[in-house]
Formats: C-alpha cells, sequence, structure tokens
C-alpha cells in the first residue's frame, strides 16, 4: 500500500509539473501574441426571438498560437488577469471588434467581455471610449458584459462607473445570470440595461426545472425593465420556448457559433411553416 501511495503521489507531482509548465510557456508567450495581434476575436450572434433578426455580436476572445493552434479563452483569460495583461487584451480585443463592425449592419450591436478585476480599473470607461473614438464606433451601439463575482468588493465604485460608462451610452450587461455568485441584490444596488441568463439553464431545457427557472428569470427581467439573453440555445425546441415564454434575445450554437467573421445570416430565430 505504501509503495503504491508513493506511484500516486509521484504520478501527480508529474501531472502537476506538465501543467505548470504548460502554463508558464503560455505565460511567456502571452504579451507578444496580444502584442502581434495573435489574440483575437470571433463574433457569435445574437439574435431577436420575436422577429427572428440579427441584433448584433458578442466578441469572444480566441488564441490562434502559432504552433499549439487555437487556445480557447478559459486557459489565457486568467492568466492574462494574473500578469496585468487583461487591460491591454481587452483594447485589443474592442479595437479590431470596432473595425471589423464596420462591414456589419449599422445599428449591429458589439457585445464584449470584461473581467470582474477590470472593474477596479479607474481607467476602464477612458480605454474603451479611446477605443470608440479612434474607431468611430458609436459608443451606443456597445454592450460590456460582466459578470459578478468581484462586483461585491465595492458596490459604490461600481455602481460608479456603470452610470459614467452609461452616460456616454454605452450599455452593460450581467453575465452568466443565475451561476455562482449571482445575487438578486445585485439587481437592485446596480442599475444593468441587460440579463443574460447562463446557458446551464437553457441548455438543460428539456427538464421542467431548468424551463421553469429560465421562465422566471424572463419575468424577471422583464419587470425589471432588462432585455433578456438566454445563452446555449443549441436546439429548435429550445428556441420556440424561449420564444413563447416572452424571452427577447438569444445566442447559441443553433444560430451560430462564433466565427473569425460575422455571419451575416445565421439560422433565422424563428422558423414557422406558415
Ligand atoms: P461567456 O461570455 O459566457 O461566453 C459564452 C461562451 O459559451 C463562449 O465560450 C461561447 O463560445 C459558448 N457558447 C455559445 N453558444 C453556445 C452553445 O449553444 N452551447 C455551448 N455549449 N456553448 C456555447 P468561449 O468563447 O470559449 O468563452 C468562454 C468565456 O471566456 C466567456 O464566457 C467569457 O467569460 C470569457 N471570455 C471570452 N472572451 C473574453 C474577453 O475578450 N475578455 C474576457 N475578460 N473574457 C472573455
Ligand atoms: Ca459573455
Ligand atoms: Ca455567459
Ligand atoms: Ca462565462
Amino acid at each position: 500500500a505504501k509503495r503504491a501511495g508513493r506511484g500516486t503521489c509521484r504520478f501527480f507531482q508529474t501531472e502537476m509539473d506538465s501543467r505548470l509548465r504548460a502554463r508558464a510557456a503560455l505565460e511567456a508567450d502571452l504579451r507578444g501574441a496580444i502584442e502581434r495581434g495573435e489574440v483575437m476575436p470571433y463574433y457569435q450572434p445574437v439574435m431577436a426571438l420575436a422577429d427572428g433578426r440579427v441584433v448584433g455580436y458578442e466578441a469572444l476572445a480566441r488564441w490562434q498560437h502559432p504552433t499549439r493552434g487555437m487556445i480557447a479563452p478559459d486557459e489565457f483569460i486568467p492568466i492574462a488577469e494574473d500578469l496585468g495583461l487583461i487591460d491591454m487584451l481587452s483594447v485589443r480585443i474592442l479595437h479590431q471588434a470596432c473595425i471589423a463592425a464596420r462591414d456589419w449592419p449599422p445599428d449591429a450591436t458589439l457585445s464584449i467581455n470584461i473581467s470582474p478585476i477590470q472593474l477596479k480599473d479607474p481607467w476602464l470607461s477612458a480605454r474603451l471610449l479611446a477605443v470608440l473614438s479612434e474607431t468611430g464606433f458609436a459608443p451606443g451601439r456597445l454592450i460590456v458584459e460582466v459578470t459578478e463575482n468581484a462586483i461585491i468588493e465595492d458596490i459604490d465604485a461600481v455602481s460608479e462607473l456603470f452610470r459614467s460608462l452609461q452616460r456616454t451610452g454605452i450599455r452593460i450587461a450581467l453575465d452568466d445570470f443565475g451561476k455562482g455568485y449571482s445575487s438578486l441584490s445585485h439587481l437592485r444596488q446596480l442599475r444593468f440595461n441587460h440579463l443574460k441568463i447562463d446557458s446551464s439553464f437553457v441548455r438543460t431545457m428539456d427538464s421542467a426545472e431548468s424551463r421553469k427557472i429560465v421562465r422566471a428569470v424572463a419575468g424577471l427581467g422583464r419587470a425589471l425593465g432588462m432585455p433578456v439573453t438566454a445563452e446555449g440555445v443549441e436546439t429548435p425546441a429550445a428556441a420556440e420556448a424561449l420564444r413563447e415564454m416572452g424571452c427577447e434575445q438569444a445566442q447559441g450554437f443553433f444560430y451560430g457559433r462564433p466565427r473569425p467573421v460575422a455571419d451575416p445570416a445565421p439560422r433565422a430565430a424563428e422558423q414557422r411553416s406558415d
């Protein structure tokens, strides 16, 4: 038993070593990659459920690594946060997306993700606005998506940041609502413009419990005057259920996956036979 124990320990040791080495390699590459534009946005359509039209696109970061291939944001965003590179990354993503948006319909919105730690950056608003004016992208077309993890820490500061962004016309969406740290008190204390229901509820809508939760969140959004977007719509049944519930917007593989160039004509949100 003793020998086996030691073996297991050694196994974990090597596995951890190799993970640490992999992370160290990405860490070493990331700054240069951002500067060279290897970290780029992909675009996923956001659909209006009522009429099946594209409302806009969410920019989702991808790292096109020259030797490792495509790296997902869940792998490098935490590293960017730890290394203090997340501000630079966001600015680069926003810049590329604003340029790409010149080919979109003139009223299409652009949604970008920012990390909770960026809410502590006193220059966030100035950084974003600088990119918008540089690229000529109207603030009224930008939606900033935030998750709640860190918002709690200084609610007054975040509330003030939100107001300053909103004064310029930028909108703010509460992302991943229902997952992890989400709390209703944030909805009372902070003014969001949009609510995004976490995909974990939407993807499991064949269960009655999930469906009830999604319906209730759609109702909550309506009551609070915030259009609700359902994420993770993968099936026509989910799309139809959401439309019937009065959920305003939807995103998911059913309509279109994130792509390097925004798809002008993703699958219609509504497919009626009549
Ligand atoms: P998120 O903001 O919640 O983005 C939605 C994620 O769900 C995306 O994963 C998207 O590709 C995926 N997705 C979309 N439709 C479906 C579907 O129908 N089914 C399933 N199973 N998944 C779907 P992705 O692109 O890997 O991004 C993961 C997370 O990384 C994002 O979650 C966001 O939190 C973060 N992220 C991405 N880009 C950025 C960025 O530029 N800055 C920051 N700070 N975070 C980012
Ligand atoms: Ca998002
Ligand atoms: Ca989300
Ligand atoms: Ca997320």
